[in-house]
């Protein structure tokens, strides 16, 4: 069976981006394939975190990767952290990464945009991702249009080592949703919503109680015009909210607009909220139950011990063929 492999950073509290985007598709995956879902807490010390705020965002993550239906008993479900093979492989990628390649990438010129001073992690943060997924042999990636140039480097530095060094890495492939590939900030329509994003408006965060929900979606950002249509280009943000309505309530984009043709924004939102607090809250009462029941560190550890078993045996092969001695 084909391996899939994916984590999300817990660098925040997880957001209805995160959920769309990547958790309910690892839901759907992990019936068909072996799956490797992580909290990748790594990369998410490549911008400063207080400590406290780490062990509480890692221990959330992942106990919302469960509330939302991730099967322990099926996917390896455990901490990036926990397995040495990530860091290490990720510096021997690091030594075959280019630093123009680098220095293109998306994601590192938003997040190091306007900073006075940015941590070498950050810009070598996607040679660590091609580690993760490589570490595995992972042929399958799902992943969010923001992670799509990440993925890129990665089949590049795959093909490179297999090239330099023998056939060896499984060159992955990317697996990005066709709706909601791509959930917009709630206060800026041109601006992926995140996580880390300042701006606690502008995002739907998963443990959000029903009340913040409905106030975040009325706050939300519109246009000045008043109907209901999917146009990408020039009604970005209705665009955004009837994606997440669809995603949300499973409905389509053209359902909802007959549904809300001739009605104005205000009804349109109110009843968006309805559908996302409808979706959230078993999640919620799960992910309180999972919390309080003490099981999650088991869980981590036996998702762990799987995990290391596999990336070591990939770490013997990368390091034989590079010619490094062996230790024993
Ligand atoms: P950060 O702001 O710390 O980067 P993030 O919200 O971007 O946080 P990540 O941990 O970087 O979250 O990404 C986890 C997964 O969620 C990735 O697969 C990514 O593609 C997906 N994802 C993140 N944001 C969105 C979004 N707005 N819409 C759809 N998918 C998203
Ligand atoms: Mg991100």
């Amino acid at each position: 069976t084909k391996k899939v492999l994916s984590g999300i950073q817990p660098s925040g509290s997880l957001t209805l981006g995160n959920y769309i985007g990547a958790i309910k598709n690892f839901v759907k995956l992990q019936k068909e394939y072996e799956c490797y879902f992580m909290v990748v807490d790594l990369h998410a010390i490549t911008v400063a975190q207080d400590p406290a705020a780490l062990r509480e965002n890692s221990e959330s993550v992942a106990a919302l990767y469960l509330a939302a239906g991730i099967d322990p008993s099926i996917a390896h479900v455990y901490m990036q952290s926990h397995v040495p093979q990530h860091a290490e492989l990720g510096w021997i990628l690091t030594t075959l990464t280019a630093m123009g390649e680098l220095e293109r990438m998306t994601q590192f010129k938003d997040k190091s945009a306007g900073k006075e001073s940015v941590g070498a992690g950050l810009f070598v943060y996607p040679s660590l991702m091609a580690a993760d997924i490589l570490v595995y042999n992972a042929d399958l990636v799902p992943v969010g249009e923001d992670q799509k140039q990440h993925l890129e480097l990665t089949r590049d530095l795959a093909g490179r080592f297999n090239h330099r060094f023998g056939e060896f890495f499984t060159i992955p492939e990317p697996y990005i949703p066709e709706v909601g590939a791509r959930i917009m900030s709630l206060d800026d329509g041109t601006k992926k919503m995140s996580k880390s994003d300042p701006n606690p408006g502008s995002r739907i965060n998963l443990l959000d109680p029903p009340d913040v929900i409905r106030k975040k979606i009325s706050r939300a950002t519109t246009d000045s015009g008043r109907e209901v249509v999917f146009d990408q280009a020039g009604k970005p943000e209705i665009s955004n909210l009837m994606s997440i309505y669809a995603e949300c309530s499973g409905m389509s984009l053209q359902q909802i607009a007959d549904q809300y043709e001739g009605q104005m924004y205000g009804g349109f939102k109110k009843e968006l909220a309805e559908v996302v607090v409808a979706l959230l809250e078993p999640i919620q009462q799960r992910y309180q139950d999972i919390r309080s029941s003490g099981m999650l560190s088991n869980i981590l550890a036996q998702g762990a011990e799987n995990a290391r078993m596999n990336a070591a045996r990939t770490l013997e092969g990368v390091k034989e063929r590079m010619g490094f001695l062996p230790a024993r």
